[in-house]
């Protein structure tokens, strides 16, 4: 029967059930260390922690489920299994160690996830940035968690460009982002994710990247063909060709040849 329709807030509200489905689980690993301490001065770790599963939820799931609704028949409803990997805990292990931050499996379960971030990347930020710094790499690391790959055959770079781009979208871009074109388009990182946030206008496709990741879900990369049907496109290649080529306007304001790359700042 259908009737359970009720008013908007009827997805949230999955998502919040599927999330609390989730244990949330957070480890500091040496009080005593300073770039630890500083870490947990900037904020409040296990708001961050939630805060960040809901930002991944609202910008790369939930638009999917919206947009899958039946009239109000759950029957006809997109599944949350189909818009994210199932995933039973995650644990978030702040520590010091080199690098910025990296997601993972545990050694048992690939259900249980562990995100490790680096005290010492967020203690060596300028103080001002240190907080919306932790909050970009767990939103970053966090799309990691819930993102498919296609099976292993999303291209690497378009893995962590996707992740990029949740961060972007949620509003967590830092300052030293650069929109000027990488080498390819799967470059990575912020390369990759402004890539995609163009494409979406090109397209016309809000849903671009939310769709993308799902089908990732139950198909794979297929040389990109997933993504050329999204984007109205019969190749990648050409794409990216008239990605290149929109920032050749000489009314386009670029970095001059030289001057150092955006740098990817985490794995
Ligand atoms: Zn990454």
């Amino acid at each position: 029967m259908s009737g359970s329709s009720k008013d908007k807030p009827l997805d949230e509200d999955r998502m919040d059930k599927r999330i609390a489905k989730t244990k949330l689980r957070l480890i500091i690993e040496d009080v005593q260390s300073e770039a630890v301490k500083k870490t947990l001065r900037c904020v409040q770790l296990e708001e961050e922690l939630a805060l960040a599963v809901r930002k991944v939820w609202t910008c790369l799931c939930l638009p999917v489920l919206d947009e899958e609704r039946g009239d109000g028949d759950e029957e006809r409803r997109t599944s949350a299994k189909e818009v994210a990997q199932s995933v039973r805990s995650i644990t978030l292990h702040v520590r010091e160690m080199d690098g910025v931050a990296y997601t993972t499996g545990d050694r048992w379960d690939d259900e249980h996830k562990e995100i490790h971030i680096s005290a010492n990347h967020i203690a060596n930020t300028s103080e001002d940035r240190r907080a919306d710094e932790l909050r970009g790499v767990l939103c970053h690391e966090m799309v990691h968690v819930w993102q498919f790959n296609g099976n292993g055959t999303f291209p690497g770079g378009a893995v962590e460009g996707v992740a990029d781009w949740v961060r972007l979208k949620a509003g967590l871009a830092p300052p030293h982002w650069r929109k000027t074109p990488g080498d390819r388009w799967d470059a990575g990182y912020e390369k990759t994710a402004y890539f995609l946030e163009w494409l979406e206008v090109r397209a016309g496709e809000d849903l671009l990247v939310p769709k993308l990741n799902a089908h990732l879900g139950h198909e794979g990369w297929k040389e990109g063909a997933p993504l050329c049907a999204l984007a109205g496109s019969e190749t990648i290649d050409k794409l990216w060709e008239s990605y290149k080529a929109s920032h050749n306007d000489p009314h386009r304001p670029t970095r001059a040849a030289g001057q150092p790359p955006a740098h990817p700042t985490h794995a």
